[in-house]
Parts: structure tokens; sequence; C-alpha cells
């Protein structure tokens, strides 16, 4: 999923695209760039499809890399002995790590042309290996380029801060993630929560291609389902496959956000808003909504929110769910009965 022009970039990251291209078109290349944004942003790719810009020979008249020549296909395969990349070693990026950057770029068996050192979670620096980055940045060669990755700029150390020009990436827009979701064949049922899920197109795409995450998107329906429908138990359903979810806490998680999410489309039908996520269940929303009041489905909410919380710890995962669920039903199962009697 690598770049191929700064329009796509455009789409995703319009500020951080045109300040990227200006300094290419103007040859007004700051010395070093701090990309900093969230998870999932595309930071690396980005910075790569940049570097392809500082390097490649052959731009066409819109400013994008030839993607075919020697330079562009070496920073493909990841062996171009001008771009350097640094990742920490550990918890921590090492002084070992910026001194063999700092010998790798003095051999003479690099070629001519720029250089550029890709630095992953510059925020990972400690003193000592700052401090060496920092003497190469005090005297920056003339054609030597930093680019540091962060998701969380304000633990940079200051002094590298301070050195570098700040690029922020804005979190994606759903929209995007459901439109990339849908053009790779996946049904608008499923695009739409996955977007909702997450913002890290990356791992939208790999939800969308997991089976197993497609079946807890099911179970969520499936378990809903069984609220609206008198004959069926919302333990039962849930039992048949929520071993599933039980056996891994990142399903578990996903499993529950899900049911966030639905519950929230509940509560927005019932606010008469058209805002929903499980829009290809809309007809199982309204007639969830009608079955309860405003009241009672901010409560599940709640509910839903809380066990979210807890279940982050060691807790006996099928007794939570076992207690959640009959709160639920008993929410919709025991509404006709409430009606007649309030008290
Ligand atoms: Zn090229």
């Amino acid at each position: 999923m690598s770049y191929k022009t700064w329009d796509e970039i455009s789409l995703e990251q319009k500020v951080a695209a045109r300040l990227l291209k200006n300094h290419i078109s103007l040859h007004r290349l700051n010395h070093a760039y701090i990309f900093e944004g969230v998870k999932g942003t595309r930071k690396s790719e980005i910075a790569e499809f940049f570097t392809k810009a500082i390097l490649c020979k052959h731009l066409d008249e819109s400013l994008n890399p030839c993607h075919e020549c020697d330079h562009c296909q070496r920073i493909d395969s990841g062996s171009h002995p001008n771009v350097f990349i640094v990742k920490p070693d550990g918890q921590m990026i090492k002084k070992e790590q910026i001194k063999s950057l700092i010998e790798e770029f003095s051999k003479t068996s690099l070629e001519s042309g720029p250089r550029v050192n890709i630095i992953y979670e510059a925020d990972k620096f400690n003193l000592s290996s700052a401090n060496s980055l920092l003497k190469t940045m005090e005297e920056p060669g003339e054609d030597i380029y930093q680019i540091m990755i962060t998701e969380n700029v304000q633990a940079l150390l200051p002094t590298i801060k301070s050195r570098g020009e700040v690029i922020h990436f804005k979190e994606l827009d759903r929209g995007i993630i459901r439109e990339k979701l849908q053009s790779i064949g996946i049904d608008a049922s499923y695009a739409n929560p996955i977007s909702q899920y997450t913002s890290d197109i990356s791992a939208a795409v790999e939800i969308a291609n997991d089976e197993l995450m497609i079946e807890i998107i099911d179970l969520v329906i499936d378990v809903y389902e069984a609220m609206s429908d008198p004959k069926k138990s919302v333990i039962i359903t849930f039992l048949e496959n929520g071993g599933k979810v039980i056996a891994d806490q990142s399903r578990t998680e996903f499993f529950l956000d899900l049911m966030i999410i639905f519950q929230k489309d509940i509560i927005q039908s019932k606010l008469k808003n058209d805002h929903i996520c499980f829009y290809s269940h809309h007809f199982l929303i309204e007639s969830l909504s009608k079955k309860i009041d405003l009241n009672t489905a901010k409560d599940h909410l709640e509910k839903l929110l809380e066990l979210s919380m807890r279940i982050k710890y060691n807790i006996n995962k099928i007794l939570a769910f076992n207690e959640l669920l009959m709160v639920l039903e008993r929410g919709y199962k025991n509404a006709t009965q409430s009606r007649r009697n309030p008290i």
C-alpha cells in the first residue's frame, strides 16, 4: 500500500502533502523533519515517498518520483546506501546506533547525492544518543536530511524538537477508511463498523481480512437479534460462538467495542438521528430502540463501557459476559411487563 503520487497523499494528509511538496518544488528542504501523528496515519509510508522524491532524478511534472529508476527501486527494497533507517533497539535508540549511522555516512562507498536518515519512534532517544545525533545536526552536511517519526511529539527531547520542523499528520477520516475497505471488496455492512472501530488504515484492512474478526461482527448482530426475539436466549446465542471471543484479549476488546458502537446506534435511533454505523441493520436497530426507553438504552451503554474497562484486568470473562447480557436482555424482554406495571 505504498503511495504513488502526491495527490494520493493529499487525499489523506492534505496539509502535510502540500508542505512537503512545496519544499521539494522550491528546493528548500529542511535538514530535519519531525513527522508527528497518531498510529495509523501512515507516516512511515509518507516518509518513504518523500525520500524517493528527494533522491529520484526523474520526477514528473507534478513532482512525483518515477518509482522505476535505480534510486526508487533500491529505496523500495530497503537497499539504498544513502538511506539509513534507525529503529529503537528494545526500549531505546542507543548511542551505538547513532554512532554506526554516522560511521556509515562517512564511508566513501556512499554514492554522491542526498542522504536521508529515517528515525522511527524518535521519542525513544536517550540523552546520549540524542547528543550524538545533535552533533551531526549542528553541522548539517550539504545534503543530509533527517526524518524523525513519532506518535508522541510531547515526549521528544526538547533539543531535538527545536531543531526539526514538525509536520503534523491528522487522524484519518473514517470515510476514507470505509472507502478503502470497500475498494478492496469489503461489504459496507462490515466496512462501516470496522472504520468506526479504528482510524488505523492498516489495522482496518487486517481486521477486514481476518475471518474470525468478521465472525465477531456477525456475533454482535446475532446477540442483538436475540434480544429482539422473544423465542431466543441472548446468553445461549453468545455462548454458541462466544468462545472465540473470550479466548483472546484483543478479540474480546473488539467484540465489546462493537457492542458499544451498536448500542450507540440504538441511542441515535431513539433520538431520531440518521447517523448510525450499523446502517445495514437499521431495521433491527429501529425495532430495538422502540422496545426500550432512552434511560435504559443509556444505562446499557454505561454497563458496556464499564465492562470494557474491567475486561483489561484479570476477571472471569464468561461470568462477566453472562451478567452483562442478562441485564441487557432484561431491558428488552421485560419491557412489555414493565410498561404495564411501571412501579
Ligand atoms: Zn525514480
